[in-house]
């Protein structure tokens, strides 16, 4: 799920986009001499992304609906994720992003952000700010239009943490040295992710009420795609209700500058249910976008 009005902002650089996605090509043709001219092969080296994870705390996010008899329900939704899971996400999220040569480096001896629990707002607002906040993002409906991507979640993030965030927890992603990714509880109705086109900004929930989930009953969502036999991720093992491995990869590529496309893959990683595989043209894109942006290697 793309922010609906940076997609609006982002179409005046379409051109710009498909130019830097032709010359991606031809950088491909002419810096791979010798090889086959497979296009599964990606271009040129390992390209090293500098990520921080945020899991993000003291959020009670409540979600209520109706039982079939018509009583009450409520789930309460909190982040109960450790550094460790996060880890073994962030590692199939690079598994995912292996065919394009992409890699996002959290680990701050290297150059990453980390991983890290931050408290919401950064214990900056108030607890009554806090609540207010996290109902609206419970209430957020599916095609809303309201630009929860700079009044919402930036607010319950610690502009500590975030080089390209400033006191008031407005972004200015010109100052980015990392990609940023929030994990929080929900991110709204139906709803499993959204981030900025192109941009360093991603939020993913841990929970989700998307199919097969729906009608207000949220349901902690699976961590990863489990691997065959030989730990290969196939549309066969891929769970029903997704894994938040393939979210958070589906993200990272709207911060890589892709949109929803197959590419006429059933389970390519920006469309579809099943989310696993980028196509030619979109490693392509993604590379020529990762070049702009904040790089390690
Ligand atoms: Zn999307």
């Amino acid at each position: 799920m793309q922010s609906e009005r940076h997609l609006m902002k982002s179409s005046l650089s379409i051109a710009v986009i498909v130019a830097a996605a032709a010359l991606g090509v031809a950088y491909w043709q002419s810096s791979r001499p010798g090889t086959n001219g497979n296009e599964t092969q990606p271009a040129g080296e390992t390209l090293v992304l500098p990520l921080r994870v945020h899991l993000v705390t003291g959020l009670d996010m409540v979600r209520e609906a109706e039982n079939a008899d018509g009583s009450p329900s409520a789930t309460l939704m909190k982040m109960t994720l450790s550094k460790k899971e996060a880890e073994a996400i962030i590692s199939q999220v690079n598994d995912l992003w292996a065919p394009a040569r992409i890699y996002w480096e959290t680990d701050p001896e290297q150059g990453g952000g980390g991983i890290i629990h931050e408290q919401a707002g950064g214990g900056n607002r108030s607890p009554e700010e806090i609540m207010t906040l996290a109902q609206r993002a419970v209430d957020r409906k599916r095609g809303s239009t309201f630009n929860y991507m700079a009044k919402v979640f930036p607010k319950l993030a610690d502009p500590a943490q975030n080089e390209s965030m400033d006191a008031g927890g407005v972004l200015h992603p010109g100052r980015a040295r990392f990609y940023h990714l929030y994990l929080f509880p929900y991110v709204g109705q139906t709803l499993q992710g959204t981030a900025n086109l192109p941009g360093t900004f991603a939020i993913v929930g841990t929970y989700s009420d998307k199919k097969p989930n729906q009608n207000g009953f949220p349901l902690p969502r699976p961590h990863l795609i489990p691997g065959d036999a030989e730990g290969r991720l196939l549309p066969d093992n891929f769970p029903a209700a997704g894994a938040l491995s393939a979210t958070i990869a589906h993200e990272l590529g709207h911060n890589l500058s892709l949109r929803h496309a197959d590419e006429g893959m059933p389970d390519n990683l920006m469309k579809g249910r099943v989310k696993i595989r980028l196509g030619p043209r979109q490693i392509s894109k993604a590379r020529q976008q990762a070049l702009k942006g904040p790089r390690l290697r």
